[in-house]
């Protein structure tokens, strides 16, 4: 179905998110036939241009970062949608140009008053952009039209502050007008692990401490902090990555099943089960993780530089590329389940995914194979490269013995489906203009991300360089992230 009709208003327009994914996604779901009937996009930025100078530059974009063959009359059409005002949080008074700007452009394209506010800026511009919105009242939804506010990760750097923003944009709005994009809820493969959970019956009876031994969460990067050494800096991997994108994967398979799929209640089991992941003590919190810099080394055909070599790296950093955490969730389904994360740049594989390891068999009848020689059940959710469902089990092989060896079941999401393809955008930002924030983080979650995490950030930051491991770019990791399993009698899974 169509959206209602409505004003698209992005701040931050002439910035890298806007030409990489927001406005390829557009395109995509312009081609599609999914905007709204009557629509508008103003685009804001605190430096001046000309419409014309900002499609130009959008169509450059588009040319550049689509996903797909780009139609010049569907571009255009897009385009012609597209206006520019100048917009800054610290001059009041171009928010009331913009106010101005957004309600004749609703009278002359009939867009209705529907206002979406995509915050595409640094974070340091939220809370401000949304004050002033809120102060000319932008935000105010009145005859039955909608306002909504969408931001982009970070929501916060720690604890505190995602409290302070969340309490900011609460005082001018209401939760349901917020759209906190985590952009890997846009993936199809993280949305199915909702459907794999909930809509077979064969899963749910074992999903817990009875049948699972430990679940492994992997986000791998094959490239290295490249030109973002002022930003990565002052983030690390930790902040950049855990409490969003890990967490998201780890809160949707270990949730409990919503009573509904909607907004409310599949939010509230993901932000409880978050919730519920023990707060170590400063000691157990350095028992329990790993945190690592890279080293120089090589990635296919590049050399990469040392981490504290990248240009506005502080000299003598102990900001971590990598980390993994070993997690514990103190509730029933979990009591005495391992969740391992880890996630880290300059890695000799670019791969996501989500291992579930279940126990083994009790006892091996079979004369000479012990249980701890039988392969592993992994039931592995792939999300890159390629997005797969796989199953590790046992066979026979052939012959008149009866010798046993490691197989493989595996699905291939597009060996099933064809989908045009896609910056993963798409759907989240259709989900806004139709008002389904299901896949939208609500600020308790993103609170309780926080704090499972405070206690690392704490931890580390009194021991300071103490406990900073190092890795070469293109390996697969410090030797300390395989310690960390192997200390329990685990490893990690193999990558095949
Ligand atoms: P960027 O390339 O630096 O663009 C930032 C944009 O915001 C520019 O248009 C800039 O234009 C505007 N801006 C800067 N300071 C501002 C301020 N104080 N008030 C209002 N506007 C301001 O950054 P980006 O990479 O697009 O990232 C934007 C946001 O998306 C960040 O929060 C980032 O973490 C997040 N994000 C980005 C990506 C990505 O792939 N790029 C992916 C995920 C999340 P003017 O200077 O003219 O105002």
């Amino acid at each position: 179905r169509k959206p209602e009709n409505c004003a698209f208003v992005i701040f931050g327009v002439s910035g890298d998110l806007t030409h990489r994914l927001v406005l390829p996604s557009l395109y995509n779901l312009a081609a599609e036939n999914l905007l709204p009937e009557k629509f508008c996009v103003v685009g804001a930025a605190r430096r001046a241009m000309s419409n014309d100078e900002l499609r130009d530059s959008l169509l450059k974009g588009l040319r550049e970062f689509a996903t797909r063959p780009v139609d010049d009359v569907v571009a255009h059409q897009l385009l012609q949608c597209v206006t520019f005002v100048e917009a800054d949080s610290k001059d009041p008074s171009s928010f009331e140009t913009l106010k101005k700007h957004l309600d004749a452009l609703e009278c002359s394209r009939g867009t209705g008053g529907n206002r979406l506010f995509y915050l595409a800026t640094p974070p340091a511009a939220f809370a401000p952009t949304a004050r002033e919105l809120g102060r000319v009242g932008l935000m105010k939804e009145d005859n039955g039209a909608w306002r909504r506010l969408v931001i982009e990760k970070p929501f916060g750097t720690d604890l505190a502050s995602a409290k302070a923003l969340n309490a900011e944009l609460l005082k001018i709005m209401d939760e349901h007008q917020i759209y906190r994009i985590d952009h890997y809820l846009g993936k199809e493969t993280v949305q199915n692990i909702l459907v794999l959970r909930f809509a077979n019956g064969m899963f749910e009876p074992i999903w817990n401490r009875n049948h699972i031994d430990h679940i492994q969460i992997t986000v791998e990067e094959r490239l290295g902090v490249g030109h973002r050494g002022g930003f990565y800096d002052a983030t690390g991997a930790l902040r950049d990555m855990v409490p969003n994108h890990l967490f998201q994967l780890m809160s949707l398979v270990a949730m409990e099943p919503p009573t509904r799929f909607d907004a409310h209640s599949v939010r509230s089991e993901k932000a409880e089960v978050l919730s519920a992941i023990q707060q170590p003590s400063e000691a157990e919190a350095l028992k329990s993780s790993v945190r690592a810099q890279y080293l120089a080394g090589r990635i296919g055909n590049a050399d990469v530089p040392d981490y504290r070599k990248v240009p506005d790296v502080r000299p003598g950093s102990t900001t971590e590329t990598y980390v993994a955490l070993k997690l514990m969730i103190d509730n029933w389904r979990w009591a005495g389940v391992p969740f391992y994360l880890r996630t880290g740049k300059a890695l000799a594989h670019k791969r996501t995914e989500v291992a579930i390891k279940f126990k083994q068999a009790p006892l091996s009848m079979f004369s000479g194979t012990a249980v701890d020689r039988l392969s592993q059940n992994f039931l592995t959710i792939g999300i890159a490269p390629t997005e797969t469902i796989e199953l590790q089990f046992n066979a026979k092989i052939p012959g008149p013995s009866v010798t046993i060896d490691g197989v493989e079941m595996k699905f291939r999401y597009g060996d099933y489906f064809k989908a045009d393809p896609s910056t993963g955008y798409e759907t989240l930002i259709y989900d806004c203009m139709i008002g389904d924030n299901i896949l939208f983080q609500r600020a308790d979650g993103v609170e309780a991300g926080w704090q499972a995490v405070q206690p690392f950030l704490n931890a580390w930051k009194n021991a300071g360089s103490n406990g900073i491991e190092t890795y070469a770019a293109g390996s697969d990791g410090p030797a300390c992230a395989d310690d960390l399993l192997r200390r329990d009698g685990r490893s990690w899974r193999k990558f095949t």
